[in-house]
């Protein structure tokens, strides 16, 4: 960062940000990520309270640079928890180690590696879309023209390069969503924090920010952690999920790993004679309960004829194919029309999809 720019950051970053220690993250944060040995997250035992209930309870776990989905009910600590892996708030009991760094210590040098996309917040008003990326990029210690030329990139990929000058608080919500991405993004970071980013969406606008999040952890090699309330939300994007509930780490499961449980759940939903489908399901061994509109069709993997013979994928023993098959055989069988079928990608209890989904 030459003379002239620290002059102009100084300038549009006001009193409350003190110009050294951005110069201190640039150079310091450059060498964290060009070294890029350790983009680990790790946490260790870690409780947290605001005042005096515990909102964080002895959670622990480790996390490579992937796609990862943190669920859990609205209240459970998921925000919290994205605080304290951003160092935003003071960690008393436990530690949390953040690309290689002690985040109650080093917390500033970290971020330079961290993007974070919060819930609320994030729009300041009178701003262009571009003015308020390049702003946010220079705040987290980038050069003003690098800042600049790196906002109507992230711009472009958002799919805002059209409306980067207007005044973003006349944006749509799907609009303010993306450009809260794009902020994340403008300091090329190695991981992205992203705090229920389907927030306020409508259908469309949902799945166009997941398509863009699921091109970042898969594509373009970012570590992603998506918290969320919606189960279709990490269903999406994530490989692995973390859940959470009332502050504690209640489960870990990696989304692949489905495939090697004999026990699967198959959504289906369709019309016709359902009693004769029903029953012709219980020959199956499966057992069936009704959400709504769904049938949740338990099926015993390993009761299916062809679950490991003959099918094109051959890298787990109880391919999705294979239960949708004999689903499909036994509809056919009663003539019961079939609008959709499809195994849940996560093997978690279902009485845990009714608990975060409520
Ligand atoms: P989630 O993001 O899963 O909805 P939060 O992390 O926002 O959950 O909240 C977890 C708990 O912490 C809730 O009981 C909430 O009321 C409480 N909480 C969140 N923020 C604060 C705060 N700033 N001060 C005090 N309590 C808070
Ligand atoms: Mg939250």
């Amino acid at each position: 960062m030459n003379s002239a720019d620290r002059i102009k950051l100084k300038q549009i970053s006001g009193e409350s940000v003190s110009v050294e220690s951005i110069v201190l993250i640039t150079t310091e944060g450059l060498a964290i990520k060009s070294n890029g040995s350790n983009t680990d997250i790790r946490v260790t035992n870690l409780n947290f309270a605001y005042l005096k209930d515990p909102v964080l309870k002895n959670v622990d776990f480790t996390l490579k640079q992937g796609a990862v989905g943190l669920l859990g009910p609205n209240g459970s600590g998921k925000t919290t928890l994205l605080r304290c892996l951003l160092g935003q708030v003071p960690l008393k009991a436990g530690q949390v180690e953040v690309l290689g760094l002690d985040m109650a210590k080093k917390a500033r040098l970290a971020r330079a590696g961290l993007g974070w996309m919060p819930e609320r917040g994030g729009i300041i008003p009178g701003m262009s879309g571009v003015g308020l990326v390049a702003y946010l990029g220079q705040l987290s210690g980038m050069p003003s023209r690098d800042a600049m030329q790196r906002a109507h990139e992230v711009l472009h990929f958002v799919g805002l390069a059209d409306e980067r000058y207007r005044q973003c608080d006349d944006y749509s919500q799907g609009m303010k969503q993306r450009l809260k991405l794009a902020q994340a993004l403008v300091h090329d970071p190695t991981w992205l924090f992203l705090d229920e980013p389907t927030s306020g969406l409508d259908p469309r606008g949902r799945v166009a920010i997941l398509e863009l999040i699921r091109d970042l952890a898969w594509n373009k090699g970012l570590g992603v952690i998506l918290s969320t309330h919606l189960l279709a939300d990490v269903e999406t994007v994530c490989k692995e999920i973390l859940v959470l509930r009332d502050g504690e780490l209640l489960a870990r499961e990696t989304v692949d790993s489905v495939g090697h449980a004999p026990l699967q759940v198959f959504e289906v939903e369709g019309f016709g004679d359902e009693e004769a489908f029903l029953a012709g399901l219980k020959k199956l061994g499966a057992s069936v309960t009704v959400d709504k509109r769904l049938l949740l069709v338990k099926l015993d993997m390993k009761k299916i004829t062809g679950a490991t013979a003959d099918l094109s994928d051959k890298s787990v023993p109880f391919p999705a194919a294979a239960g949708v098959g004999a689903i499909l055989s036994v509809a056919s069988d009663c003539q019961y029309g079939l609008r959709r079928v499809r195994r849940r990608p996560v093997s978690l209890a279902d009485e845990f999809y009714k608990m975060v989904e409520a």
